[in-house]
């Protein structure tokens, strides 16, 4: 028997899939990738993922709004988010958060425009968590370059929902503030890559139970694929490579990132 993982953030909605999806399932199961979290970016993004979970059993889906679309979203999504949260296969709300990395003002736009720009996400993050608390679904956090505005907004919410930070590519120091809070952590193909030491340290040091593995495909392929379309069958390769580096063996490493996925999306079968 192969070792069990999931594949908590994957993009399946995009293109990217389209000409060989069914393939691209079959790999994942091969690999022993049993359940995938197809996460949104927007409320289309959010049915499509939905569409594919109705299909595919394996598939289960995060509905809601990247921030770096936060400017091309209505004025209040939660209407329509409450809706979709009712699905039986919708697990999470997501993704979510804030992203600074490319701000108006890098591509010549003023200092207003960036504050303009960051109140928009504020709002739709906002709107986000309301939804989290009012369903129970918890969080899946993107965060580029605006951990200290992200962390202040979610801090008073930390104890009604929960929150998982996709991608975890931060110091330890901050590893330890959103344990503390309560929230988690994952881990994508970076683990694997050859400047990818500090990811290594952050995953060294995040306990069992409370982290959990993603591919964020299509972006991201660990090594031996880098460069290259990544799939949820690299789940494989990530889990080897955070079992080396926690000195634990890939069935107990299954067991647990298993579990922590199963108690922090509640509707994930
Ligand atoms: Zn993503």
């Amino acid at each position: 028997m192969i070792p069990i993982f999931y594949d908590t953030h994957a993009h399946l909605d995009y293109d990217d899939y389209q000409a060989d999806f069914t393939e691209v399932l079959a790999r994942a199961q091969d690999a022993g990738i049993t359940k995938i979290v197809s996460i949104a970016t927007d409320l289309k993004s959010s049915r499509r993922a939905l569409e594919l979970a109705e299909k595919h059993p394996m598939i289960y889906a995060a509905i809601g709004w990247h921030p770096s679309n936060a400017h091309e979203a209505p004025a209040d999504i939660r209407p329509e988010l409450r809706e979709l949260a009712r699905h039986p296969k919708a697990v999470a709300i997501g993704e979510c958060g804030l992203d600074y990395y490319r701000l108006p003002s890098t591509q010549g736009g003023s200092a207003a425009d960036d504050a303009a720009y960051k109140r928009k996400q504020a709002e739709v993050f906002q709107q986000q968590l309301d939804v989290a608390i009012e369903t129970g679904l918890h969080c899946v956090i993107h965060q580029r370059s605006s951990f200290e505005d992200l962390f202040a907004q979610i801090r008073p919410f930390a104890r009604q929902t929960q929150g998982v930070f996709h991608c975890f590519g931060e110091s330890l120091e901050r590893l330890r503030m959103v344990l503390d809070l309560g929230w988690l952590v994952s881990f994508t193909g970076i683990v694997t890559f050859k400047n990818g030491e500090n990811i290594r340290a952050a995953a060294a040091a995040a306990p069992m139970g409370k982290f959990m593995l993603e591919t964020d495909c299509p972006y991201l392929a660990p090594v031996p694929f880098r460069g290259q379309r990544c799939e949820p069958a690299y789940v494989k390769e990530i889990s080897e490579t955070v079992a080396r580096v926690k000195n634990c063996s890939p069935d107990d490493l299954s067991a647990a990132t298993c579990k922590t996925a199963q108690a922090f999306f509640p509707k994930l079968g």
